[in-house]
């Protein structure tokens, strides 16, 4: 199969879809890999580089995208990206359709087959291909989120470890999955007083027997949300329902309750954010204020660290990514964990979540 990996075009995003590690790989199985000159160039990694295993150099997307018959990329296709896709061609990237109505009417119009990261599943019912990525937001949101609260930033001005004789900051982490254990884990690294809330009870279990008793956790009741809230120097939003719009557990009149200068980070912003007050923000200006409060909203946190997220990606991706280039559309019947990352194809939604969400028929 042809197999196109063009530049990533969003704001300040520097991972690549393939790595040369990947691209070597694909070629071993027979492949054709096309690179668009400098994708590589965020990670350190040279057309060059790219040349020694194997994959061609296209000068610009374009070819890239009149070339490919799989395109692998690794966030979801800019405006001037969905003009460019076809029917017959198989799109392997991220894609988050469910908060985002005008993406998904550009893929159903150029009749792509859109695989998604986001919900490709596993045998234990989680998301492999979201669970690096999330690891590595999880981490960062600690360091986001304490940079924050530094008072030239525009926070309360606490250290979140605090010092001796005086107490550290207070962590409220809503949502114990992936990102919130990498969140907590950092937190409670740098010295904070943390509480994870969440709905499933197990969860909690697992997470009160990982931390030996050293994080606090409640179950997520829109109480529980506002008394820790409230209490809080930095919360941490990482609830996921997987494919749909997060519900706004941290409502607009709740900020009112909060201590001045407190910091959200919006994790899940990219499935619409659990802070009714969120908005998408870009690495360039991270931040915005409501309230009093600071909200830190970058939909692509993991892009600011893109050697580590682009390995880490393509460790996860790849052999899906394999299985698509070896065997086309029948890997997706081979294998329902695949199947389950199928969001568009041939002009329909193709997920039951991402169609209720957008009132699409399924
Ligand atoms: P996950 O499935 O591992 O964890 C989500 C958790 O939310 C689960 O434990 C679930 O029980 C919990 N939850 C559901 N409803 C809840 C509620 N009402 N209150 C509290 N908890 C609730 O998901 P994850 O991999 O940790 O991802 C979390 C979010 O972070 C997702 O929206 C994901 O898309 C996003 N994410 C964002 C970035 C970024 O750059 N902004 C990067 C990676 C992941």
């Amino acid at each position: 199969m042809r197999v196109g990996c063009p530049k990533e075009i969003k704001n300040h995003e520097y991972r690549v879809g393939l790595t040369p590690a990947a691209a070597r790989e694909y070629v071993a199985h027979g492949h054709q890999v096309m690179i668009e000159s400098g994708a590589g160039a965020g990670i350190d990694a040279s057309d060059e580089d790219y040349a020694a295993v194997g994959a061609s150099i296209a000068a610009t997307a374009e070819e890239v995208f009149a070339a490919a018959e799989m395109i692998v990329k690794v966030k979801e296709p800019q405006p001037s990206e969905w003009a460019q896709l076809k029917q017959g061609q198989i799109l392997y990237t991220y894609l988050h359709l469910a908060p985002d109505p005008k993406q998904t009417e550009g893929l159903i119009a150029s009749g792509v087959t859109g695989v998604a990261y986001e919900t490709v599943t596993d045998a234990h019912g989680g998301l492999p291909l979201l669970a690096p990525m999330s690891e590595v937001a999880g981490r960062l949101s600690v360091q986001a989120g304490a940079r924050a609260l530094e008072k030239a930033c525009g926070g309360r001005g606490v250290l979140l470890g605090g010092v001796a004789g005086v107490a550290s900051g207070r962590v409220a982490i809503i949502g114990g999955g992936v990102v919130g254990k990498q969140a907590a884990k950092m937190a409670l690294g740098l010295g904070a007083d943390v509480t994870i809330l969440d709905r499933s009870i197990s969860r909690l279990r697992d997470l009160d027997d990982l931390f030996e008793g050293r994080v606090k956790t409640a179950f997520s009741t829109p109480t529980a949300v506002e008394e820790t809230v409230f209490t809080a120097d930095l919360v941490i939003g990482a609830v996921l329902i997987p494919g749909a719009t997060t519900p706004k557990l941290v409502t607009r009149e709740m900020l009112s309750g909060m201590k001045k200068g407190a910091v959200l980070v919006d994790v899940a912003i990219d499935q619409g954010g659990c802070f009714e007050t969120s908005h998408a923000t870009t690495h360039a200006e991270p931040t915005f204020e409501v309230e009093g409060i600071v909200h830190y909203c970058v939909a692509n946190m993991p892009g600011a660290v893109p050697i580590t997220s682009t390995n880490a990606l393509n460790n996860a991706t790849l052999p899906f990514g394999l299985a698509l280039a070896d065997r086309g559309l029948a890997a997706l019947t081979a294998d329902p964990h695949l199947l389950a990352g199928l969001n568009v194809h041939r002009g329909k939604v193709t997920n039951r979540a991402v169609a209720e969400a957008l009132g699409k028929p399924f």
